[in-house]
This record gives C-alpha cells, sequence and structure tokens, in this order.
C-alpha cells in the first residue's frame, strides 16, 4: 500500500517536470522573437512565425532594431507574416542582359536589399528567399520555377515576390509593372497587394504600368479556362499563395536606368518594393 502511494507521488512529480519542462520551452520560443522587439504576442495558442522551419535561424540572427521599437510601421501588436522572396533567375540563367548588366545579378541585389531593410524595420516579420545566390532548385527551367514556388508554400509564407528588371525589343518600353494571377483564389488579393508596391514605384518617379495578368496559350485548367501564361503565378494559384512578379523597372529603357543603375537607386527600389508590401500586410484581416 504505501509502496503504491510512493508510486503514485513519484508520477504526480514527473508529470509535473514534464509540464513545466513544455512551458518552458513555449517561453523560450516566445522569447526568440521578443528578442528582435516583437511587442507582444496575443496568447499561447498562437503561431509563432518559422516555428519547425529551417530558415527560422534568420530570426534569431536578425540584426534588427532594437527591443521594443514598436513604430507605426510594426503593425498591430502580436501580427506576425512570412515574406517569401525570390530573386528572379539565377545560374544557368541570366535573365536579361544589356549594356554590361545581367538581370538575375541586380534581382539578387534587390532581392537581398529588401530582406535587410524588412528585418531593420519591421520586427513583425520574417524573411526568406526560396534560392541562394545563383542556385538553381533544378536543372529543369519548368521545375524549377515550381520549386521556388513550393518553397514558399512549404515556409507558410503569406506572399512570394519575385524579383525582375523587364527589358523590351526595342529598349523603348519603361516604367514598373507587377504581373498576378487571374485564379480567383488569389487574383483579388495578388492586385491589391501590385497596386500597393506599384504606387511606391510610382512613387520614385517610374511610370506605373499597372497589374498585369497574361494567358496561356496552349494549357487550360478542367473547366477549360486558360491558367496563367507566369509560371510563378500559375504555381501560387495552385499552392494557394499570393505570388507576384515585381518588375521593378526595364533595365535596357534610358528613361528607366536612372532607378535602377547605382546602389542607391536599388536601395530605394527595394524599399518602395518593401513598404508597399507591409502596406498591403498590414491591411489584411486579422
Ligand atoms: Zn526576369
Amino acid at each position: 500500500m504505501k509502496n503504491r502511494f510512493v508510486f503514485a507521488m513519484l508520477l504526480l512529480i514527473a508529470g509535473m517536470i514534464v509540464v513545466l519542462g513544455v512551458g518552458c520551452e513555449k517561453k523560450e520560443k516566445y522569447k526568440q522573437v521578443g528578442q528582435h522587439g516583437e511587442p507582444e504576442y496575443p496568447g499561447d495558442n498562437a503561431e509563432i512565425p518559422g516555428d519547425g522551419f529551417a530558415d527560422k535561424d534568420d530570426l534569431q540572427n536578425n540584426p534588427g532594431k532594437e527591443p521594443g521599437g514598436d513604430t507605426p510601421e510594426d503593425g498591430k501588436p502580436g501580427r506576425s507574416f512570412i515574406v517569401a522572396l525570390d530573386a528572379g533567375h539565377g545560374g544557368a540563367y541570366p535573365g536579361a542582359q544589356y549594356d554590361g548588366r545581367t538581370e538575375k545579378d541586380e534581382n539578387w541585389k534587390v532581392a537581398s536589399k529588401i530582406k535587410a531593410y524588412l528585418e531593420a524595420n519591421y520586427s513583425n516579420v520574417q524573411v526568406i528567399l526560396v534560392h541562394g545566390e545563383n542556385e538553381v532548385l533544378s536543372s529543369d527551367l519548368a521545375e524549377d520555377l515550381r520549386l521556388r514556388v513550393k518553397a514558399a508554400a512549404d515556409a507558410d509564407a503569406d506572399v512570394l515576390l519575385s524579383i525582375h528588371f523587364n527589358a523590351s525589343e526595342n529598349h523603348e518600353s519603361h516604367g514598373a509593372m507587377v504581373c498576378i494571377s487571374k485564379q480567383a483564389n488569389i487574383h483579388d488579393a495578388s492586385e491589391r497587394l501590385a497596386k500597393s508596391i506599384l504606387s511606391r514605384l510610382e512613387g520614385l518617379g517610374l511610370k506605373n504600368n499597372g497589374p498585369y495578368s497574361r494567358n496561356s496559350t496552349d494549357t487550360v485548367d478542367d473547366n477549360g479556362v486558360p491558367v496563367d501564361y507566369y509560371a510563378i503565378n500559375r504555381h501560387g494559384a495552385n499552392y494557394g499563395i499570393v505570388a507576384v512578379i515585381v518588375e521593378n523597372c526595364y533595365m535596357d529603357s534610358a528613361a528607366d536606368i536612372p532607378f535602377m543603375g547605382s546602389d542607391e537607386a536599388l536601395d530605394a527600389l527595394a524599399k518602395a518594393d518593401a513598404e508597399g508590401l507591409m502596406a498591403y500586410l498590414n491591411s489584411l484581416p486579422e
């Protein structure tokens, strides 16, 4: 009888240790985020962005700003977002090339600048790059593009921005454009995101060519409706993630070169993209 009582007490103590242990682990997770100035979390059941995701170290290594820096652009306390960035092209796929510039390199610079800007100014955002510099996710181009979107979806990202520069045959087109899906599940949100980013790029002085959707000419969905022409948009719709292509400006246009031809100009583009993105995210219903 006495042994049974002792055994029961031991079980009770063991149970308390487990409960306390889980509690500490939970607190530790909050602490990791709190180091970067997250004002507060809505409750124990709130999901921590990046939890269980390979890139969560980014959160810890985020130089960020001083704790408690809950400036207005942080958004509402407790709201957190995951942003996926794709530097367009890379590796064997250079994208546009003009006047000594290669698009994939400019895309990488801007994507990296957007990441740095978001991490330095918004404590409620985790940013992932869906591939490394000049890293391709498959030697097959179509599969590479699908895997870029899949990486964003696997990270449970709120949005995927694919960063690009445009070019035209006569080298005379100019201005900013954002390619969006026309599929019903992500079209409206994509359009709002596109307009938000484009208004900031227009604010820099670029021509606003608006959101743009393009139909595939050879592929239809189950209802006979053409799917999106651009793979990032098409796969975004398939994975249910708002995935847009930001054509910041034309890299072969004399009118646009001042907007991308220097490191300072690329900083300004990245800032415009980032702030347009954040205005969209902070406008989302909770
Ligand atoms: Zn491109």
